[in-house]
């Protein structure tokens, strides 16, 4: 892609209304624009990092074995009346009146919608277990909506609902959850702690949210350190087996972390000292295990092998998709800009050309662009008439994790520089080894 014919409205000034760095960057970036208070349009390059982290989202899952589909934004309120949510939401419920009188509902989750799916057309413990889940719109109308698109009243959500025939399988698909959640955040560069939680207006006693830890999150937290060292890394899980899903979620969740809600100060003051931590993080994602509530009140059943019908066991596990890109940032930045990990990044790499207007270094970074391409990398090409200054001011501020510079002097001794965002560490190679390179770095993000 050329910069010159691109949509990247970067703006020079800090944006007053943004408190929080993820904010500004996000504004200064040309990744958004505010329409109203809590809505926003996403602009070209916020679009590609939204687009990244839902790809992300949906090879996770289907590693999991869950179903996508898409629910409509608009529900009827009838279908809350059968759960009984449609008084208890209260003001964070977008109501609206069709032409027809009848009531509607911006839909701020689907736990209801996605029963009367279920109960339409499965009826059979041979259909299960099943797991559905979408990447859909929502809207919550939040008193205080803030800080971008971390609160916002609409928001892009992944909501999946598993469907199984007893408790024990409902929990196997909990556990399931927690771990392609975990590898969801591990694939964006995040360090995403499950945490057990409070349960809130879906209800249930089995819930864990997943935070990151940043300065600015809006929840206060209690952590044993020694839990920001836990990773998955390479592991290949089997998704289908209990009892290695089981022992990850333990190995995750022993040690203590929790969020003020559900803090209990003895334990914590059990853990040595010097790993006794108290932080604040961004909640990215929260799994339910509720069981019959829905399926029950809703006439949600399945036959089981012995012939008798039973409610269905059920959960909902979201991640907060459009909120992601604010807890990336917050978790990977520094003073002059963002700093996207390789597998959310916008463009794989950038092509810094000193001397715009020169044959054969317009020449070169052409056939740059060429090569990457041919390995499926597509280049973010800054090939505007500008200073060498402002050209990497631009690309420091939207934080493309490579960068290759590329001018007549290095030409002529038969190199590029390839820079690394995060080090800041410049290597001159030639233009093949710079592909080469980076063509490597993201095999393994792949
Ligand atoms: P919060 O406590 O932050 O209000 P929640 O617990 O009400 O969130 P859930 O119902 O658990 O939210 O929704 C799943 C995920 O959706 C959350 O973990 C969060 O990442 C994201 N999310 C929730 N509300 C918002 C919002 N207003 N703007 C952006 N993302 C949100
Ligand atoms: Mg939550």
């Amino acid at each position: 892609m050329r910069l010159s014919r691109y949509f990247l409205p970067v703006l020079k000034e800090n944006p007053a209304e943004a408190q929080i760095v993820s904010h500004r960057y996000m504004l200064r970036a040309g990744m958004i624009k505010q329409q109203a208070a809590g809505i926003y349009s996403w602009l070209p390059l916020g679009y590609r990092v939204l687009k990244r982290i839902e790809q992300i989202v949906h090879e996770e899952q289907a590693r999991a074995g869950h179903i996508p589909l898409l629910m409509p934004t608009l529900q009827p309120a009838d279908l809350w009346r059968e759960s009984g949510r449609y008084d208890d939401y209260g003001q964070e419920m977008l109501r609206i009146k069709d032409r027809h009188d009848r009531d509607m509902l911006f839909g701020p989750t689907n736990e209801e919608m996605i029963t009367d799916i279920f109960r339409a057309h499965v009826g059979s413990y041979k259909d299960l277990p099943m797991t559905l889940y979408h990447i859909q719109w929502k809207f919550r109308d939040e008193v205080r909506p803030r800080f971008g698109v971390m609160r916002g009243r609409e928001f892009l959500m992944k909501d999946g609902y598993n469907f199984d025939l007893d408790k024990d399988a409902a929990l196997h698909a909990y556990n399931r959850h927690m771990v392609s959640y975990l590898r969801t955040y591990e694939r964006m560069g995040l360090t995403a702690i499950p945490m057990r939680a409070a349960s809130g207006p879906i209800g249930g006693d089995n819930t864990h949210e997943f935070l990151v830890l940043a300065s600015t999150g809006e929840s206060e937290v209690f952590y044993d350190a020694a839990v920001t060292e836990l990773k998955l890394g390479a592991r290949e899980v089997d998704f289908d087996n209990r009892a290695e899903v089981a022992s990850i979620c333990e190995e995750f969740t022993t040690l203590y972390a929790r969020t003020d809600e559900t803090h209990d100060a003895t334990l914590f003051d059990q853990i040595p000292e010097d790993r006794r931590k108290v932080g604040r993080g961004i909640e990215v994602g929260q799994i339910f295990y509720f069981g019959t509530k829905y399926s029950e009140a809703m006439g949600a059943t399945v036959v089981t092998p012995e012939g008798t019908k039973v409610p269905v066991e059920m959960g909902s596990h979201g991640i907060g998709v459009s909120r992601l890109l604010g807890a990336i940032i917050e978790a990977s930045h520094d003073d002059k800009g963002i700093i996207w990990p390789e597998g959310v990044t916008p463009f794989p790499v950038g092509i810094v050309n000193l001397k715009q207007g020169d044959a054969s270094t317009d020449l070169a970074c052409e056939s740059l662009c060429k090569a990457l391409a041919a390995k499926g990398l597509e280049a973010l090409y800054d090939d505007r008439e500008e200073r060498a200054g402002a050209k990497f001011a631009t690309m420091d501020l939207i934080g493309l994790p490579w960068r290759i510079t590329v001018g007549p002097r290095g030409l002529a001794n038969g190199v590029v520089e390839l820079t690394s965002r995060r080090t800041g560490i410049s290597e001159e190679m030639s233009a093949e080894a710079a592909v080469e390179r980076v063509a490597q770095i993201y095999a393994a993000h792949r």
